[in-house]
């Protein structure tokens, strides 16, 4: 008969050091003696796809994109060869692949690629043969053969998508918290850990920036039946946090921040060249509000800095702003006491939006931190409490 199969994939930081390695191994050789196929997708070590981003702009502050996807790609191979040599040594047979040599095949897309197919073939072969194979997350290869990436984050789409293909039992992405908050633990302390929460709700917070799971992964799953788990590669008691069902229940669910965001001014005049820059450039627009004479847009820090070489003179003012979306049923929620209770603390809200499942206010990137904890203390701490 044949063995179910496991995917698990790793994180920058759970791949960030060789002792944090053997840590790996460990989930790894655990889910190998219980009897599994397994195979394992890693990202770069933590920090290395910033280090490459940073080389590459002292070159040029929009790189050419085809190479930027050659760089970028490097930081997977060295975490996915240096978990291999560490299997080896301690006695499992494993084998690393790169997006390419796993057959994964996306669109054009440099930079934000989709994946179209995988031809499972040859990564079958070698869990016949009893290999635990370790494919490097957040890449693939364009029908021409060159290396494309998924976009920051992407590692998560591969395991996903791989665990689809090939039918996983489960796929578990481990990290460096040990399941899914309310809110991003590191800023609010108190957050609360979800032992399950549904697709709807997650994929509206990992689309207003909750980074813990890359949108797309959590799209894919919805969409294939993919069971998906988030767990921490460090503390071992934890089962995590399970994404199932597809009804999101009433209330709010949690709380997404956003960092690096830039507010750009245009003149009502010129917003149809910036929509169109925006169009041509793939550039998604967050928030638009629109005054007498001019509109505000808020685009990502790295778009802005696309935008800006064909668009400077067109932009009037342009200032880092921070987003932090509480996301969830908004039967109750009152623009003017969020408004009251942000301004009692001293904090200037630089625009708020509403909508029915979600609403967003946007604020000075220092302020983040006293926001969070505000919005949740009177969202999730005093509202009660669905366990899901
Ligand atoms: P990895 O390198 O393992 O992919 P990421 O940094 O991409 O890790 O994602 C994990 C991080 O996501 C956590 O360390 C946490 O700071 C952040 N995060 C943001 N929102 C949440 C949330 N709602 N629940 C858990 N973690 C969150
Ligand atoms: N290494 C890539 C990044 O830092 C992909 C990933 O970590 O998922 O964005
Ligand atoms: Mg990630």
């Amino acid at each position: 008969m044949k063995k179910p199969l496991i995917v698990q994939k790793f994180g920058g930081t759970s791949v960030g050091s060789v002792e944090n390695i053997q840590k790996v191994a460990k989930h790894i050789i655990e889910a190998k003696d219980d009897g599994n196929q397994v195979l394992v997708v890693v990202s770069a070590m933590a920090g290395e796809t910033n280090r490459l981003v940073d080389l590459a702009q002292q070159v040029d502050s929009v790189p050419n994109a085809r190479e930027l996807d050659v760089l970028l790609s490097a930081g997977e191979q060295i975490s996915m060869a240096l978990l291999a040599m560490t299997l080896n040594k301690l006695g499992y047979a494993a084998r690393s692949l790169t997006g390419g040599q796993a057959q994964i095949v996306t669109d054009e897309k440099h930079n934000k690629a989709t994946i179209e197919d995988i031809d499972t073939q040859g990564i079958c072969t070698l869990l016949d043969q009893e290999q635990i194979v370790i494919v490097a997350g957040f890449q693939g290869v364009n029908r021409n053969g060159d290396i494309t990436t998924l976009g920051r984050g992407g590692s998560d789409t591969t395991a996903v998508t791989l665990a689809g293909y090939l039918g996983a039992r489960e796929c578990q992405i481990f990290t460096d918290v040990d399941g899914i908050y309310t809110c991003d633990p590191k800023v609010v302390h108190q957050a609360k850990k979800l032992s399950t929460i549904d697709f709807l709700s997650m994929e509206e917070m990992a689309k207003r920036g909750a980074k813990v799971l890359h949108l797309p992964s959590v799209k894919y799953a919805q969409k294939h039946n993919v069971p998906l788990r988030v767990l921490s590669t460090f503390k071992n008691s934890s089962k995590g946090s399970f994404v199932t069902g597809q009804q999101a229940p009433d209330g709010i669910c949690g709380i997404a921040l956003q960092d690096e965001m830039q507010l750009i001014d245009v003149d009502n005049t010129l917003i149809a060249s910036l929509l169109a820059q925006c169009h041509m450039l793939g550039i998604a627009i967050w928030n638009t509000t629109e005054s007498k004479n001019t509109t505000q847009f808020v685009v990502k820090h790295a778009d802005y800095i696309k935008l800006k070489l064909t668009l400077s003179e067109k932009m009037h003012t342009a200032s880092l702003v921070n987003l932090i979306t509480v996301v969830g049923s908004m039967k109750e929620i009152s623009e003017d006491k969020i408004r009251a209770i942000l301004s009692e603390n001293g904090v200037k809200i630089i625009f708020y939006t509403l909508n029915i499942r979600y609403f967003t206010v946007a604020i000075r990137p220092e302020e983040v931190d006293k926001v969070a904890n505000i919005l949740h203390d009177i969202y999730i701490d005093s509202a009660v409490v669905i366990e899901r």
